[in-house]
C-alpha cells in the first residue's frame, strides 16, 4: 500500500551570492541541510535566482568563459532571458518559461549572459540552474544541447481545467517530457491556480525535493512559502499539493546514482585523478576555444 512521503526539512533560502555579475543565486545544495553531496542525486546542485529587478545595462551582465565536465547543466528561465555561447559553436537564447538542458559530458567551455534585449531594457529576472550528475558510463559522452521551449513540454491538465503539470523530463502519468536523460528522473513545473490540488507519486527510494517558485501551498499538510525548498525523506510515495494561491513549484525526483563523487569547481567526476585530468584537458585547450 502506498503512503504519504514525509517531509524531512523545509529549507529557507540561504543568503544569496553572485555568479559573475548577472546571476544572484541562493545555493540550496550541495551544502547546508544537504551537505551530503549525494542527498539529492542525480541532482547535484541547485542554484536558485529568486526574483530580482535588474536595471538597464548596455553591457549584458553574466558570467564569462568557463569549463564544465562530467555532468549536465539545466537552466530554467522563469522571468527574463539568458543567452549562451559554447566552444562547440553553439549559441542560443533561453526565453521565459524555457529550459536549456546542456550535457557537458567530456567537457566544453561556455559563457552565460543576460540576453541583449533584456539587458538593455532591464526588468524582472528569475531562474534556476540545476546540475544533474551523469552515471560513470556516460561521463565522457559528447557535449550537446537540448533547447526545450515551454510549448514543447508535456502538459497534463488537472481537474480544475486550468492548472497543469508541465513535464520537462520523465513522465507524469501518461504525459511525457521532451528532455532526454541519462538516468531515470522526473522534472516538472506544477503550475497551479488557487485551490488546485495535485497528486504526485514517486518511488520511495527516489530522492525528491520541491522548490516553490511562486505563491504559497500546502504540501502533505505543511504550509510552504515562496522561495523555500522542501526535502522529502526516502519513505512513502505520495505527495499532495494544495495551492492556497496561484502557484508554481519545481518538482525534482530521481533515482540516486550510487557511485563515488569527486567534485571540484565546474568538474564532477567519480575520482580525483579524473578531476585532475579534466583540469589538465581544459588547460590544454581540449575543451575547445571560446572568446
Ligand atoms: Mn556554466
Amino acid at each position: 500500500m502506498k503512503s504519504l512521503k514525509t517531509i524531512e526539512h523545509i529549507i529557507t533560502p540561504p543568503p544569496p551570492h553572485m555568479v559573475g555579475d548577472g546571476f544572484r543565486v541562493h545555493s540550496f545544495f550541495p551544502g547546508g541541510r544537504l551537505i551530503d553531496k549525494k542527498r539529492m542525486s542525480p541532482f547535484f546542485l541547485l542554484d536558485y535566482g529568486a526574483k530580482i529587478d535588474f536595471s538597464p545595462s548596455p553591457e549584458p551582465r553574466g558570467v564569462g568563459v568557463h569549463p564544465h565536465a562530467g555532468f549536465e547543466t539545466v537552466t530554467i528561465a522563469y522571468h527574463g532571458k539568458i543567452a549562451h555561447h559554447d566552444s562547440a559553436g553553439n549559441h542560443g537564447i533561453i526565453g521565459e518559461g524555457d529550459v536549456q538542458w546542456m550535457t557537458a559530458g567530456s567537457g566544453l567551455l561556455h559563457k552565460e549572459y543576460h540576453e541583449e534585449g533584456f539587458s538593455k531594457t532591464g526588468g524582472l529576472f528569475q531562474m534556476v540552474q540545476l546540475w544533474v550528475n551523469l552515471p560513470a558510463a556516460y561521463k565522457k559522452t559528447n557535449p550537446k544541447y537540448q533547447e526545450i521551449t515551454h510549448q514543447q513540454m508535456g502538459r497534463h491538465i488537472l481537474d480544475d481545467g486550468q492548472s497543469f503539470i508541465e513535464v520537462i523530463a520523465g513522465a507524469y502519468k501518461e504525459t511525457q517530457g521532451p528532455a532526454f536523460t541519462f538516468s531515470p528522473m522526473q522534472v516538472y513545473n506544477a503550475r497551479l491556480q488557487q485551490n488546485a490540488i495535485s497528486d504526485l507519486t514517486f518511488p520511495a527510494h527516489y530522492n525528491t525535493g520541491m522548490l516553490v517558485i511562486e505563491g504559497n501551498m500546502e504540501i502533505n499538510g505543511s504550509m510552504v512559502a515562496t522561495d523555500h525548498f522542501v526535502l522529502f525523506r526516502n519513505e512513502g510515495e505520495e505527495i499532495q499539493i494544495k495551492a492556497t494561491e496561484n502557484s508554481i513549484v519545481l518538482v525534482l525526483s530521481g533515482e540516486p546514482i550510487n557511485e563515488p563523487i569527486a567534485a571540484y569547481g565546474p568538474f564532477l567526476m567519480n575520482t580525483w585523478p579524473e578531476v585532475e585530468q579534466a583540469i589538465r584537458d581544459a588547460n590544454a585547450g581540449k575543451f575547445g576555444n571560446l572568446e
